[in-house]
């Protein structure tokens, strides 16, 4: 089986992930890594955040080239987006192309207090983040919901939104945890 989980930067997904790592059998496939390293092999970026500032058509050629690598691999998570913020606006993460390459039976959205992200935002130096506001994020996480919501009707995949509790990534992560297991 394999699944998605996205939420926007700063929610808390790589926590999460980590946790599931160490309690299944999934691997955790990023999505971002593969098209980075793709980009980078051919002198395209420098780091993973400037991939989304590239052209759309170049991001559709990695993205393509990303789905076409995981839709292969079989009992996987996969870290990604729901959607892109871009300079020309919200890309989706998974267009047609990418989800008939996918086969995903469900969506994990992570979401917290969109205060709470922008806090974490302003305390990691390890990425170049936006400058979004806290109503940006707010707004970014409202969007994912209606994307998310067009891959399942699109798919038939199940769509669960999943709260990361301040402190506690621990509860986020065994409710998914428990839904990987139910499946195995
Ligand atoms: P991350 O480190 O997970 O925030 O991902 C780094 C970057 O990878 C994102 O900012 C996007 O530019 C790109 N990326 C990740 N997933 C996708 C996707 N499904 N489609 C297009 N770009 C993606
Ligand atoms: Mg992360």
């Amino acid at each position: 089986m394999r699944v998605v989980i996205a939420g926007v930067a700063g929610v808390g997904k790589s926590t999460i992930l980590d946790i599931i790592k160490k309690n299944t059998n999934y691997d955790i496939i990023n999505f971002g890594t593969l098209m980075f390293e793709m980009a980078r092999e051919i002198n395209l970026v420098k780091n993973r955040d400037e991939l989304r500032k590239l052209a759309i058509d170049t991001q559709i050629n990695l993205q393509k080239k990303a789905s076409a690598a995981i839709g292969k691999m079989d009992n996987v998570v996969i870290d990604t987006h729901v959607t892109i913020k871009t300079p020309d606006g919200y890309w989706p993460g998974l267009p047609e192309w990418v989800i008939r390459e996918l086969k995903v039976s469900s969506y994990f959205l992570i979401e917290t207090d969109p205060q709470l992200i922008k806090s974490r935002r302003d305390a990691d130096k390890s990425r170049s983040r936006d400058n979004d506001t806290v109503n940006d994020i707010r707004e970014h996480q409202e969007v994912n919901r209606y994307y998310a919501a067009a891959y399942s009707i699109y798919t038939g995949a199940t769509v669960s939104y999943v709260d990361n509790v301040e402190g506690k990534p621990d509860i986020a992560a065994q409710n998914i945890v428990r839904r990987l297991m139910s499946h195995d």
